[in-house]
């Protein structure tokens, strides 16, 4: 006896379930009934898509399976962050986080399980990358996050930042495909203006997307202009030197219009000479940005160290003296290591 494996529903374009329905001998426009089931009401079950006759839902579970996240485990810290450990259909595990503020609420999604990237200061490097999120995993993880906002805050869900596990512009067709579902009248319906994909600074995948038109905000993690140092806590330098990350951002820039916000974090006996500032300054210069000054979040293998707060509080006064939008950002839920960079599938029990 021959068994069929089923097909995941989510990974099929409308047309191709459009041609399965005329196969089976029904009406095209079922596909179109089935995907507003799928991405707008982010069904889990065939059983919920009440709309379709009991033998419409029989044939669909017969052919395919949707394959939704489990979330497992949920922390919850003093601050009302929200980490979710999140299990995939095959069982691999990545972390999305929920960061309640006073105007908005922010969802920490995961692009890929694991990262390749080594930064020195991460958690996430230290889990070897098992592979990238496809484009279901990565919307689940906004719909659950969603979900826990009504749930827990009574407020809808108004940021996403691509800034939990994973290198998002390695895996760019799916988090482009996700952010299509998710800001879609089709999909989620929510503003692009609202999304923020964070990355390492993939020169060419900068370039790439300023081809495509993106819609939604670049952040680019720096944390050094300075090259020799920027390579020797961050790999990816040694291949996309700050040259060519300029020349990139450049393209961005002229292609978008749109600001780039610098993520940095200040290192005591790393960056917090007066030398690092005029090198970040100077960076700054290329195109309009923003920066952001990130508070270090310890993750317990190494001997990064937060420094000095008049140190970041020179870094606040020399681009704010040039012009530049700067902001500390305190880090939240640091207690349950659900901050930037302490994603690194640790739960307490
Ligand atoms: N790979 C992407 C997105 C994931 S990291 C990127 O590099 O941007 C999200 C942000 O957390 C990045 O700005 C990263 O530099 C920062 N980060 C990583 N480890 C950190 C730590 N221990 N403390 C503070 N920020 C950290």
């Amino acid at each position: 006896m021959s068994v069929e494996v089923k097909r995941d529903i989510r990974k099929l374009k409308q047309e191709d379930l459009e041609k399965f329905f005329v196969q089976q001998g029904d009406k095209p426009f079922r596909a179109k009934q089935v995907f507003e089931w799928l991405w707008k009401k982010s069904a889990h079950d065939f059983d919920q898509m009440t709309n379709l006759s009991l033998p419409v839902r029989e044939l669909l579970k017969t052919h395919f399976t949707i394959n939704p996240i489990r979330v497992d485990r949920m922390q919850r810290s003093n601050d009302g962050t929200i980490k979710n450990a999140v299990t995939l259909h095959d069982s691999l595990v990545v972390e999305s986080v929920l960061i309640p503020a006073e105007k908005r609420i922010t969802a920490c999604v995961s692009s890929q399980v694991g990262c390749s990237l080594a930064c020195k200061f991460c958690a996430t490097a230290s889990l070897k990358r098992m592979r990238n999120l496809s484009v279901d995993e990565i919307y689940d993880q906004v719909v659950a996050i969603r979900e826990q906002s009504e749930e827990f805050f009574n407020r809808p869900l108004t940021n996403i930042v691509f800034m939990g596990m994973g290198e998002p512009l390695l895996n760019y067709s799916n988090v482009v495909a996700a952010i299509d579902k998710i800001t879609s009248p089709k999909g989620l319906g929510m503003a692009m203006k609202r999304i923020t994909v964070s990355t390492a600074g993939i020169a060419k995948m900068i370039i790439k997307m300023a081809d495509d038109g993106v819609k939604f905000n670049l952040a680019v993690s720096l944390h050094s202009a300075v090259d020799a140092k920027r390579s020797s806590i961050m790999p990816i330098n040694e291949t996309n030197s700050l040259d060519e990350l300029a020349e990139a951002l450049k393209y961005w820039y002229r292609k978008t219009k749109s600001k780039v916000t610098y993520e940095y974090v200040v290192w005591k006996g790393f960056n917090d000479k007066e030398t690092d500032i005029q090198a970040l300054l100077k960076f700054c210069k290329h195109i309009p940005c923003k920066v952001n000054l990130i508070e270090y979040n310890p993750i317990g293998v190494s001997d990064f160290k937060q420094a000095e707060s008049t140190v970041i509080d020179r870094y606040m006064s020399v681009l704010e003296e040039n012009g530049i939008t700067t902001r500390v950002r305190r880090s939240r839920g640091k207690d349950i290591d659900a901050a930037c960079g302490q994603l690194a599938n640790k739960f307490e029990s």
